[in-house]
């Protein structure tokens, strides 16, 4: 009688047990939040048909195509100089047509001061999500003299 009522209570400790600790591996996944990946970025077409190429006093054509499961919180575009000069173009968008978004199309022109130095450049798409999440794509850009004959496409 002892050592089966032993048994049972032996029986039980050790299902107690096991269950908590299958409770407990559980909990990482389930307890979570739905998992969103992390935005996904593709830089389409920098500059007049996808010449990476921008013009001082102009205005540089730029697509992307974004995805963003959670929701896209913020873009980031950074255009600086690359090597020694420390020119920088910066613009951010935090509001509008993009933003709350999952999937867009970005298309903005992003205009090029007068001041800049001709030279190379590198541009960073940063894209923020509402949970935080970041991805940057990045490009080589060039800054050239040229006419402005970009400002007309779509
Ligand atoms: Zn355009
Ligand atoms: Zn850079």
């Amino acid at each position: 009688m002892n050592k089966l009522k032993y048994s049972s209570l032996l029986l039980a400790f050790v299902s107690t047990l096991f269950i908590g600790l299958t409770a407990c591996s559980d909990d990482d996944d389930d307890n979570q939040e739905v998992n969103f990946k992390k935005p996904v970025v593709t830089l389409t077409e920098v500059g007049h048909a996808n010449s990476s190429v921008a013009h001082p006093g102009s205005d540089m054509h730029l697509e992307a195509n974004v995805v963003a499961e959670a929701g896209i919180k913020r873009i980031d575009v950074e255009i600086h100089q690359e090597g020694k000069g420390s020119f920088e173009i910066e613009k951010s968008y935090t509001e509008g047509k993009y933003i709350g978004v999952r999937n867009i199309e970005f298309h903005e022109h992003i205009d090029i001061p007068e001041t800049a130095p001709l030279g190379e450049y590198h541009l960073h798409f940063t894209v923020t999500d509402n949970l935080g999440q970041q991805t940057t794509a990045e490009k080589h850009v060039e800054v050239a003299e040229g006419g402005n004959d970009d400002d007309d496409d779509d």
